[in-house]
């Protein structure tokens, strides 16, 4: 055959051993690999080898074709097996019967052996196109969600992205209004983060946020949200958390990162790290986007009182409520 394909096998069910020879005889000639099974209960068990069609006499003692083909679509297994049934009757009953238990095609007894070669062969075929077009489906879905994946992935850190904020930040804000559930925001900014990178050089900037990353996923809950707002901002949503815990948890990250040596093998240094904090139901933001905007007011006041500290939004310290 041309194809570079490994040689297709066919499971043959008959009880005849004069049909088997015959068949046998076509098949190795054309450099098939075959199985045989004398009744219904052998073929069961041997298409649990996985050929790739199945030739299924109707007429058999025990466990009729018809009856070995519906067990045989039946089973998980075995279901997308082509079956082809070999009736000697060229009876139209028969051949509704056989498509009805899930057969593919028929052939009729005495055998037309170029006309059984044909069929068996399209059926392979179209068996063989069939998985390829699920191995793609299934590669393909793969990959969409892998892109999906990093899409919402900040390369640096591996934490969520900017972009994917404004649908997280919209849906937590109006679950907290909804259900009368506190939402609060932490807006973090790393402390004279440019003199780290002037001194120490960008790469070395870049282990410190990473750093920096670990320290916020190992301070939270699975079902916080932790983003990368900016170059050496951060940002995270606590659903669930009032002011007061929010504010333990900012302080909380707040001294680890204070006390914990940002190294490799030959730097080792200090990071500090400023945090403003707001709430949904302690501060009344007017839109989500509120909620950020109040937390990233509060960060500006910890930078201005020296840094290195958690502030609490209060309505006095927006400008535009002076
Ligand atoms: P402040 O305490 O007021 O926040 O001072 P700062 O130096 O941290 O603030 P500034 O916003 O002036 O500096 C932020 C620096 O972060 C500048 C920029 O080069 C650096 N930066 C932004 N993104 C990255 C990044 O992906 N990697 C590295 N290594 N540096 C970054
Ligand atoms: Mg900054
Ligand atoms: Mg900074």
């Amino acid at each position: 055959m041309a194809t570079n394909k490994p040689a297709p096998t066919i499971l043959i069910v008959d009880d005849q051993p004069t049909n088997l020879k015959v068949l046998l005889r076509l098949f190795e000639e054309h450099h098939y690999k075959i199985l045989i099974a004398e009744n219904g209960e052998r073929a069961l068990h041997a298409a649990l080898q996985q050929p790739d069609l199945i030739l299924l006499d109707v007429m058999m003692p025990g466990m009729n074709g018809f009856e070995t083909c519906r067990r045989l679509k039946a089973d998980r297994a075995t279901a997308d097996i082509p079956i082809i049934f070999m009736t000697a009757l060229d009876n139209l009953v028969d051949k509704i019967e056989g498509f009805k238990a899930g057969a593919v095609d028929y052939i009729t007894k005495p055998f037309q052996q170029s006309e059984v070669l044909a069929r068996v062969q399209i059926h392979i075929t179209l068996r063989r196109q069939q998985q390829e077009l699920k191995e793609t489906q299934e590669i393909l879905l793969l990959q969409k969600a892998l892109l999906e994946q990093m899409s919402i992935t900040d390369d640096l850190t591996q934490l969520l992205n900017r972009r994917c904020l404004n649908t997280i930040l919209k849906r937590e804000f109006h679950r907290s209004k909804r259900h009368n559930v506190e939402l609060s925001c932490l807006m973090f900014d790393l402390d004279h983060f440019k003199k780290i990178n002037d001194v120490h050089g960008h790469d070395f900037g870049d282990v410190v946020l990473r750093q920096f990353a670990g320290i916020l996923k190992n301070s939270i809950r699975d079902t916080d949200f932790v983003f990368r707002f900016g170059g050496e901002e951060f940002l995270l949503l606590l659903p669930q958390t009032d002011i007061s815990g929010a504010a333990q948890t900012a302080e909380k990250i707040r001294e680890r990162t204070a006390s914990t040596p940002f190294k490799t093998q030959h730097i080792s240094t200090r990071v500090t790290v400023s945090i403003g904090v707001a709430s949904v139901l302690e501060h009344h933001p007017p839109h989500s986007h509120n909620l950020t905007t109040f937390a990233d007011v509060a960060l500006y006041e910890a930078k201005r009182r020296g840094r290195n500290q958690v502030v609490l939004y209060e309505p006095s310290l927006s400008p535009e409520t002076d």
